[in-house]
């Protein structure tokens, strides 16, 4: 490794050495800058990288609400504002038992390279809290969001800090928080939060955008190779927002989906997922807030608590839970199955040793940061529209979320290519992402 990315990355590591997913996510994208930054000397005069890394504020906040039986809990809020060089910040709040600093700064660094992948302008941001909404009554998940916005309603705004939905938070925590955020404050129609419903300023598609934008990426670079989604046979994870309308693409372009899984296991149906039945995981998720077991036993077909849909026969696998769910063993086994092409639905859900077996195998693998791109850059179309005052259609937000995620593989691709590794998405994601922020914070002196 270069010797001044090398001192960047021990330099993160002294300064914060209890936070590995952010060690993680930084590593991987510093060892892909290295062609970069040997071309062009101005990132190391302007300590482009250590500016970089570093998020330009880190809020956390007591989130004290009362549970169904009267008794007073109290969670962590965070909100970390990571850099605003192309626009305001931009990115998910996630709510899930496992969050903490590290887990929001690996995710806050990846969505700053996204957010400038889209073409929007948009910089990067993540939230959220280590409450856990599973199995709370709609009444606490209320009192829960009401008192999160409570604090984060003074650090937001639609020209500051734009937040959405991520895991744990959907239409449900952002209807509230919204609603929230509108008492507090009395400013309404704002896009001051995005993934809003249908009636109060949402965009249409957005629901659906992130399942959808993987599809679509995978699509290009199945046509690099003069290919297609008709007839493949596709392993998905997870059951939330990103699996199901990934499942729900994948099913219109004629593939069919074979598994799905939540933290408790994974399903695996033979026959395909297909709309009938993806409308019962709709209900099962996010009406009933049912576990995928339920499909085993609905569907009658095999259920495991154990091990994971990677040891499955397919075409194509879309990783689209969580961080790390893709070790190197269940890539071997991908692999030697026979994978052609892998999306990551999710953000980072392989680990390294996984994306270097994706690589040597010459499997097409796109990294979460190009693949799940079109979640923001939807929630970036619902903030012109807001601004506009005006909707697009259905088939306009969908049009235009094509295009994007087209002009994002292109971007990749070219770059990979210019870069010396052509068809290297990593590379290729981490440097046309890249350009763009550390261009505008030069341009913009040294305390951007
Ligand atoms: P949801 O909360 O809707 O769904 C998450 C799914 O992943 C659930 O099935 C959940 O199971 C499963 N899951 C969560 N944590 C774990 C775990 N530790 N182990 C195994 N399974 C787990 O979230 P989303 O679908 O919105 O997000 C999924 C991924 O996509 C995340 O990595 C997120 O950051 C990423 N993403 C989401 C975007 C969006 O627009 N929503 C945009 C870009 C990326 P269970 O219900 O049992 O917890």
């Amino acid at each position: 490794m270069d010797s001044y990315i090398e001192s960047v990355y021990e330099g993160i590591k002294e300064k914060d050495p209890d936070q590995p997913v952010f060690h993680q996510a930084a590593l991987e994208v510093l060892e892909t800058l290295e062609p970069a930054i040997k071309k062009f000397p101005k990132y190391k005069e302007f300590a482009i990288l250590e500016r970089i890394v570093e998020p330009e504020r880190i809020i956390q906040f007591r989130v004290p609400w009362t549970n169904k039986d009267g008794k007073i809990q109290v969670n962590r809020g965070f909100r970390i504002q990571y850099n605003s060089a192309i626009g305001p910040y931009k990115g998910g709040l996630r709510f899930h038992p496992t969050v903490n600093q590290g887990m929001l700064k690996f995710l806050g660094f990846e969505q700053t390279f996204k957010n400038s992948l889209t073409g929007l302008p948009m910089g990067g941001g993540k939230g959220g809290s280590d409450f856990n909404p599973k199995g709370k009554t709609d009444n606490e998940v209320e009192r829960f969001c009401t008192s999160f916005m409570m604090e984060l309603y003074r650090h937001i705004g639609q020209f500051i800090d734009v937040p959405a939905g991520d895991i744990g938070v959907g239409a449900r925590e952002v209807g509230y928080l919204y609603g929230a955020y509108g008492k507090i404050t009395n400013l309404h129609g704002t896009c001051v939060l995005t993934g809003k419903g249908r009636t109060f300023g949402g965009s249409l598609i957005r629901p659906e955008a992130t399942g959808y934008g993987t599809v679509y990426f995978v699509q290009e670079m199945l046509k690099t190779r003069k290919d297609d989604m008709k007839g493949k046979t596709v392993c998905i994870s997870g059951s939330g927002n990103v699996a199901q309308y990934a499942t729900e693409k994948c099913t219109q372009l004629g593939a069919k989906v074979i598994s799905l899984s939540d933290s408790s296991g994974w399903i695996h149906d033979p026959d395909g997922i297909d709309t009938k039945k993806l409308a019962w995981v709709m209900d099962l998720k996010n009406v009933r807030r049912g576990r995928i077991k339920e499909y085993a036993e609905h569907f009658k077909v095999d259920y495991s608590a154990k091990g994971s849909p990677w040891s499955v026969k397919c075409d194509i696998s879309l990783p689209s839970a969580t961080q790390n769910e893709v070790d190197a063993k269940e890539a071997k086994a991908l692999v030697d199955n026979g994978v052609i092409a892998v999306g990551e639905g999710a953000n980072m859900p392989c680990v390294p040793e996984a994306v270097e077996i994706f690589q040597e195998a010459k499997v097409l693998y796109a990294p979460g940061k190009a693949a799940n791109a079109g979640g923001v850059s939807t929630s970036g179309l619902e903030m012109a529209q807001n601004s506009m005052r005006f909707f697009w259609t259905r088939e306009e937000v969908d049009a235009k979320l094509h295009q994007i995620m087209a002009n994002i593989h292109q971007i990749a691709y070219e770059t990979s290519e210019k870069f010396g590794d052509k068809g290297n998405y990593v590379l290729g994601a981490n440097i046309g992402g890249f350009l763009k922020v550390a261009d505008s914070m030069i341009a913009m002196g040294y305390l951007s």
